[in-house]
């Protein structure tokens, strides 16, 4: 329910439920309601209605040269979305969606410069998550959603994260439970027509590969992204975290003050109640739906900096090693 108007921003009670209607009825109304996807949760708002995507920037204090993705329901609704979709992106779809693939195609009029940052392409995908497709088959509009965090912050895997960081700044948070996959989707777009990974995410490279051959990996830069989720620093806690460097994190901290995410196994060097494996079974599958919440969990302790160990080089590992990556600290 509407409360206060502060200055710009409307001030709500912020309700945590599973009522599907009631999020068409806000979103329909230009308002923003956080969603549940296989990834993580998002803060959507009809893409055709520019006031509730300016509200997402917002909410979310996030740099307009930072794009949305467009979720939608099916491959026919894409078609007022996109103007083009090669054959290879259709490839890709088709085996893909719903799941945690974004693809980068040219967008329709349709589609403002402000969801796509100005560029010539929008990001879209079909989400895996059954609330989310029910929400989305009843809404005669798709919905632009990036991740339901502050700009910047780890994105958040499960409705309490979201209520955490934004209670207050949306009228609702559809229940969804606890996300499976847990890490962003893996963002595609084509350069000639040729494939390319922008951002490593929840579909494993090797399965890409298999439906569409070796394809390049952009390196991410913090000068001139192509694609905002190629920002070298992203996805990062407030405390320090260290990723794969021992010699810095124990130089500046003692073992027992910092926390450790580790993969399946503890690491010697700290004491073994700090530390979160992040899969015991050495399943990378389950160590990147763990990974975010893992982080949370430390950056709200009483620990005071974190270490992470670098993960396997492939599958997953990819996509959590780089998350891990964008979250520490550099130092020289
Ligand atoms: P988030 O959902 O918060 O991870 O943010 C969406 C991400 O999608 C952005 O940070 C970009 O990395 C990416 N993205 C969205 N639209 C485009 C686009 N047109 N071109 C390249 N990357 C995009
Ligand atoms: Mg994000």
């Amino acid at each position: 329910m509407k409360s206060i108007n502060f200055l710009s921003m409307t001030l709500f009670n912020t309700s945590v439920s599973v009522d599907i209607d009631k999020a068409i009825e806000w979103l329909t109304k230009g308002e923003c309601v956080a969603i549940p996807t296989e990834t993580v949760y998002g803060l959507a708002a009809n893409a055709y209605h520019p006031e509730a995507i300016a509200k997402i920037f917002e909410i979310k204090q996030r740099p307009k040269f930072d794009p949305l993705i467009v979720h939608t329901d099916s491959i026919d609704k894409l078609h007022s979305i996109v103007t083009d979709i090669p054959e290879r992106a259709m490839r890709l779809a088709n085996k893909f969606w719903p799941g945690p693939l974004t693809l980068l195609l040219p967008k329709s009029d349709r589609i403002s410069d402000l969801i796509t940052s100005g560029l010539e392409t929008v990001a879209v995908r079909i989400p895996n998550h059954p609330m989310t497709l029910a929400l989305l088959s009843k809404l005669d509009f798709p919905i632009a959603a990036p991740s339901a965090n502050p700009f910047g912050y780890i994105s958040p895997t499960s409705p309490n994260h979201v209520l955490k960081q934004l209670k207050g700044k949306i009228p609702m948070i559809l229940n969804g439970g606890n996300c499976m996959v847990g890490i962003e989707s893996t963002i595609i777009g084509f350069q000639d027509d040729e494939p390319v990974i922008y951002r490593l995410g929840g579909l494993p490279l090797e399965a890409i590969e298999q439906c569409v051959g070796k394809l390049k990996v952009m390196p991410f830069s913090s000068s001139q992204p192509k694609s905002p989720g190629m920002l070298a620093s992203h996805y990062a806690p407030r405390k320090k975290l260290y990723f794969h460097d021992l010699s810095s994190c124990l130089n500046n901290f003692l073992p027992l003050e910092v926390g450790v995410i580790a993969f399946d196994k503890f690491n010697p060097s700290f004491p073994e109640e700090n530390q979160i494996l992040l899969s015991p079974e050495g399943n990378l599958l389950e160590a990147a739906a763990q990974l975010f919440s893992s982080m949370r969990n430390l950056d709200e302790s009483k620990l005071k900096a974190i270490y992470a160990e670098s993960f396997p080089q492939y599958s997953l590992g990819l996509a959590i090693n780089d998350r891990l990556s964008r979250a520490s600290v550099r130092e020289q």
